[in-house]
């Protein structure tokens, strides 16, 4: 890429991480005001009452120095620690940072977790870089965040291109530290250094339940019904395969290079075989359609699992799913959202679908302080309670108050830290 052509990309995406935060203030704002808090309270949670800038040096594997710059955002810790994944990405900015941590308080919030939200970030690109570099940067992070994270403080977690070995290292690094073990100090972990069952496949499995909850509400049935699913990364390639294990048509994948399109359902066993650690698999076909065409194919069931900012005023015409569960964080505009919820189309919103990863992640840190461990089966049973719980919350909340999915998802999930906050006497 020119120089010039890198310079726009990062005002791009400067932009769409400005709209991304402010579109969240005006949805909590509005939430704050439905459920009659007085102003000074979102003035409270519009930002993360603490955001940290790190710079880390890290030694490259050709011995030069470079400087990383990394972000910790904690949203607001009245309800507990604060919690929240940890991404490596070159588009990572302050503001991102912050309206994901904002996001997470009100995940937090949607399932019931006794946490704040937080949220972590390196400005890197991981698929430029070796094991070792990875390694030590990750090993940094926690040296230059050690102050103000920890088991009972605020607790990271994988996030974008972050996985479980990250996990071991980070965990490893802050043990080390500390001088004693810590393995609650961080989730996702790999199951040998006290990571949970289902950890992996959690977020995945949680937008399943989503998308069963909202096919009974439309009548749909899943064994035939035919998905379209945007992303195949952690969430994405589960998804597929969960979707298709159950009988329903997955007639759509993408990833960043493309997307793949067959009217008669894709054979997931296959791609998920031919797809590399970062979620790609549509370079190995000549056939393929780009990701707008992917997000306007006709469908019953569309999931946006990849990105920000992909249903929008100028798409939200050709859509054609009647149920969308966004498995991402923040894949449709405000605009566009409304325009959907005025044609019918239930929208299950970010914050409650993907909300699974984070309510596993704190079953793992249950394990993790008693030391004792689940089997899986425990795992998804409690999860299977916790998300058709909040599916049915908000649910209830959008139909008794007549307001949107997105809406009543943050009208449940300030509740708790506005009431906790009050409490505390911040407010
Ligand atoms: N990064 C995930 C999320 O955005 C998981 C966070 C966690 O497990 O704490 O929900």
């Amino acid at each position: 890429m020119k120089e010039s052509e890198k310079a726009e990309t990062k005002e791009n995406n400067q932009k769409s991480s400005q709209n991304v935060l402010e579109s969240t203030q005006t949805v909590v704002h509005k939430a704050l005001g439905k459920l009659g808090y007085p102003e000074e309270v979102y003035e409270l949670m519009k930002e993360p009452l603490r955001m940290m800038t790190v710079r880390i040096p890290v030694r490259m594997d050709n011995g030069s120095i470079k400087i990383f710059t990394g972000y910790r955002a904690q949203h607001n810790d009245a309800v507990g620690p604060t919690k929240g994944g940890v991404r490596f990405h070159p588009d990572v900015s302050e503001t991102e940072v912050k309206a994901l941590s904002i996001w997470m308080s009100l995940k937090a919030g949607i399932v019931d977790l006794p946490y704040g939200g937080g949220k972590g970030g390196i400005v890197c690109d991981p698929r430029e870089m070796s094991f070792p570099e990875i390694e030590r940067l990750s090993r940094g992070y926690v040296r230059a965040i050690s102050q103000i994270v920890g088991p009972t403080k605020d607790i990271p977690a994988p996030d974008v291109f972050t996985n479980s070995q990250i996990m071991a290292w980070m965990m490893d690094e802050y043990s080390r530290m500390k001088e004693f073990d810590s393995p609650g100090f961080i989730t996702g972990k790999p199951l040998v250094l006290g990571g949970s069952h289902g950890r992996e496949s959690a977020t995945a499995k949680g937008v399943t339940i989503c998308i069963r909850e909202a096919a009974k509400k439309k009548g749909i049935n899943l064994e035939g019904a035919r998905i379209v699913i945007q992303g195949f990364g952690n969430a994405g390639s589960f998804l597929a395969k969960f979707m298709y294990d159950a009988g329903a048509k997955v007639v759509g994948i993408s990833d960043v290079y493309g997307g793949l399109h067959d009217p008669e359902g894709l054979d997931i066993d296959y791609l998920l075989d031919r797809r590399d650690s970062f979620g790609t698999v549509s370079k190995l076909f000549k056939d393929t359609i780009s990701n707008e065409e992917l997000l306007e194919l006709d469908c019953d069931i569309l999931v946006p699992a990849a990105i920000e900012n992909q249903i929008t005023e100028q798409n939200v015409d050709r859509i054609k799913a009647n149920i969308i569960v966004e498995a991402a964080n923040g894949p449709t505009t405000i605009e566009a959202t409304k325009q959907l919820s005025e044609r019918g189309v239930l929208l299950v919103p970010d914050v409650l679908a993907s909300a699974g990863g984070v309510t596993v992640s704190y079953f793992e840190w249950v394990q993790n302080n008693q030391g004792f461990y689940w089997e899986e089966e425990e795992v998804e049973k409690r999860l299977e309670k916790v998300m058709v719980t909040a599916f049915d919350n908000v649910y209830r909340v959008s139909s008794t108050r007549k307001v949107d999915m997105r809406l009543a998802a943050y009208m449940v999930g300030v509740r708790k830290m506005a009431e906790a906050s009050r409490f505390r006497g911040w407010i």
